[in-house]
């Protein structure tokens, strides 16, 4: 019965976070944006929800945090639908870097003529100056009505780490500034950035992440709303960007190990995507479901570091990967 395997499930998933919980010790939160170090390392929490339905949650679920990079793919997925496919790929590529998201490294060098992809912070301010509207909050408007048609409620943006990362945001203004000399920015730089920092501030928990998986796993569609929320061939953009670019320098390690499209923020986010797959072991709920997972403790790419290791189990145990 459902009840019955929703139960075995559920001590399962139980067992592997008070497991790994143990982890978080290995890792480090965020400090570069001040208020983010006011997380507490011990939090780890998982939610995954599967298209026959079902939920199975664990761990520290209830805590909200922001979604940070995560938010990238929104913008992404956004710009894609104001200005098309072809506009946005024209101006971003969808390369990895092997470098850290913040890296100014390849912007000078004269084989790369763009910002390498989206989910690094060039190539994320170039995608968020792009966006429709003369204001931030016109710019962000896009952003968080995708959002609520996808976690059913308007988010909100946390005023607090939305100033903590404007007064420490010399890094993502010196890419900027880049961006502006090299023509890339579409919108003055100050709005872009108003933009980028807002969307990085976007309060968020787990249970959404799993929910926007659960969209992209099904091709763009709400299995249980009506019609197309985010074009099919936007959303297959978008995870396989996430697999090649979406934990950062770690992603081929995340592609090797683990095997699904994921993306990470610093706030400890990872929200990750479980395309159906034909698997010898049937089992209805993980064929195209939407994994959210929180857990602030950082390795030293930037990644939830017991969140990772909690997803690589999981994937393991239940044959989660696209491969
Ligand atoms: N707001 C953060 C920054 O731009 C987001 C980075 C991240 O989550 N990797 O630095």
């Amino acid at each position: 019965s459902t009840k019955a395997d929703k139960d075995w499930l559920q001590g399962y998933v139980d067992d592997w976070v008070d497991f790994y919980r143990k982890h978080t010790k290995e890792g480090q939160v965020a400090s570069y944006i001040p208020i983010l170090a006011k997380a507490n390392p011990n939090h780890l929490g998982i939610s995954i929800h599967g298209k026959n339905g079902m939920i199975v949650k664990s761990g520290d679920t209830d805590i909200p945090f922001t979604i940070q990079s995560i938010s990238k793919v929104i913008s992404f997925m956004v710009a894609c639908m104001e200005k098309g496919i072809g506009y946005v790929l024209d101006r971003v590529d969808v390369e990895p870097t092997g470098e850290a998201f913040n890296s100014i490294m390849h912007l000078e060098m004269k084989s790369i003529d763009k910002p390498l992809n989206p989910f690094v912070n060039a190539g994320a301010l170039t995608v968020t100056s792009m966006l429709n509207g003369k204001t931030a909050m016109e710019k962000l408007e896009p952003i968080l009505k995708l959002l609520e048609k996808m976690i059913g409620y308007r988010p909100t943006i946390n005023q607090a780490v939305f100033e903590s990362e404007e007064e420490s945001s010399a890094r993502n203004r010196a890419i900027g500034y880049y961006l502006v000399e090299t023509g890339f920015l579409e919108s003055n730089l100050e709005l872009t950035l108003e933009t980028y920092f807002k969307q990085c501030s976007i309060e968020i928990t787990v249970d959404d992440l799993a929910r926007i998986g659960l969209i992209l796993a099904n091709d763009g569609r709400d299995p249980f709303g009506e019609g197309e929320i985010i074009p099919r061939q936007i959303a297959r953009i978008v995870k396989a960007l996430m697999l090649t670019c979406g934990m950062y320098d770690a992603s081929g390690k995340f592609a090797t190990y683990v095997g699904i499209p994921a993306k990470s923020g610093v706030s400890g986010g990872i929200m990750a995507v479980a395309p159906p797959r034909v698997r010898e072991r049937y089992l209805p709920f993980i064929e195209g479901c939407g994994i959210g997972v929180y857990g602030p403790a950082l390795e030293d790419r930037g990644n939830s570091i017991a969140g990772i290791k909690l997803l690589k189990h999981i994937a393991s145990q239940w044959d989660l990967s696209v491969f």
